[in-house]
């Protein structure tokens, strides 16, 4: 059995965005800049894509701006929000440890230009409290920036709270939302946020393609300077393909939302309960507030990359962590941000499932891992001490 479980790295492509990609990669290949009428084609075809993706997150056409990704979108944003800060004399920026390293080295690269970085702690349960960001907000703040799911645990932020104080303190709030549109309601009005980043290969759209909700009366900054596409904020000729396909895949994704909700949650469930009975385990982030899909665990006296391996040998794809880190020895940033002590957050596994997936694969999973684990720890020097210091 092979078993797809690492949906927070990338999904499948959507067969509903693949067909209505085609046409796109074949006959209506005009660009979106010429006057003439293949081009006009693909300028309407452009905007209803834009439209689309609008009403999926209750905005306007014109406060999307696609990109090439989640990555692009959450650097554009901050940068944006630096700039304003910068004229108004603002340089603080408030945002957490645990946030993707898209959003974390676009901080640290405007601390060296200097800026002024508070990253607040997140609790325990891999939940932020509000309050602890409120603490923060001084007059020289330009921007908050917190995700609204996290990549690794998939805790999901109180990101409405968030924005609500924002608002009070006149602050601007960015919320990179890459792991929850098309999995959770996402409502940047509910939010209230000025800015939001999203990514299609998340939510069974293809690679390579994103977009950025930027609030009316915002101003972007230009990451890529050119021509006048994305209303001139984001020059190069549009990915049309890849953002027909983006839009198909996040209007089947919140079509669906519901009904998908309630299976992927009782599979995750299926894996929460079938693998929390190994000894020495634990769940990572809280047990609620969290993906209808990611389930993150840690399993002492284990390496979590030789975990990964033999459950690859097994058919099961799953994950340490974050795939931007996978390569790296270094534990995640994530669970050392959530305070799980460096030895054991070495044996993490994330699993992430989606519709596409089914219960026969949660029990071979379920089956799986703890023989894994028993393999891993029977020949574990670290398993043998951790048994010896419990007699
Ligand atoms: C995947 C991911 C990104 C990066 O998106 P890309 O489209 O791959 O650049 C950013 N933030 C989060 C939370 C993600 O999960």
């Amino acid at each position: 059995m092979t078993v797809y479980a690492d949906n927070a790295a990338t999904t499948k492509l959507s067969e509903t965005a693949l067909e209505k990609m085609l046409p796109f990669l074949k006959e209506n290949y005009g660009n979106p800049s010429s006057l003439h009428t293949l081009g006009q084609k693909a300028k309407s075809d452009l905007e209803n894509a834009r439209e689309t993706v609008a009403n999926a997150i209750n905005a306007s056409f014109k406060e999307i701006y696609f990109t090439s990704g989640g990555s692009e979108a959450d650097n554009q944003a901050i940068r944006t929000a630096a700039s304003i800060g910068l004229r108004k004399g603002k340089n603080h920026i408030i945002s957490s440890a645990f946030e993707h390293h898209a959003v974390l080295h676009t901080l640290t690269a405007l601390k060296k230009e200097g800026f002024e970085i508070t990253l607040v702690k997140v609790n325990d349960n891999g939940v932020i409290n509000p309050k602890d960001i409120e603490k923060e907000i001084t007059d020289k703040t330009c921007l908050v920036t917190i995700m609204t799911a996290n990549n690794e645990i998939g805790t999901v932020q109180p990101v409405e709270e968030i924005g609500k104080i924002c608002k009070k303190h006149g602050v601007l709030f960015h919320t990179d939302a890459v792991q929850a549109v098309g999995h959770i309601p996402v409502d940047v009005e509910k939010i209230g946020c000025d800015m939001l980043s999203a990514s299609a290969h998340k939510f069974h759209g293809p690679k390579g393609v994103g977009f950025l909700y930027v609030r009316k009366g915002i101003i972007l900054k230009n990451l890529i300077e050119g021509g006048a596409q994305e209303r001139g904020k984001r020059a190069g000729t549009e990915n049309l393909p890849a953002i027909i396909g983006m839009a198909a895949a996040l209007k089947e994704a919140v079509d669906n939302l519901e009904e998908n909700t309630k299976k992927v949650t009782e599979m995750r469930n299926i894996l929460i309960d079938g693998l929390k009975g190994i000894e020495r385990s634990r769940l990572n982030g809280d047990r609620e507030k969290r993906l209808p899909g990611t389930v993150n665990m840690c399993f002492e006296g284990i390496e979590g990359e030789s975990l990964l391996l033999l459950l690859d040998s097994k058919g099961i794809c799953a994950s340490s962590g974050s795939a931007c880190t996978s390569g790296s020895l270094d534990p995640s940033h994530v669970l050392l941000a959530i305070g799980v002590p460096v030895e054991i957050a070495h044996g993490s596994l994330r699993l992430t499932v989606n519709e596409y997936n089914t219960k026969e694969e949660m029990e071979y999973i379920v089956k799986c891992v703890p023989e894994v684990v028993e393999h891993l720890r029977s020949f574990s020097p670290v398993w043998a001490k951790i048994k010896e210091e419990e007699k």
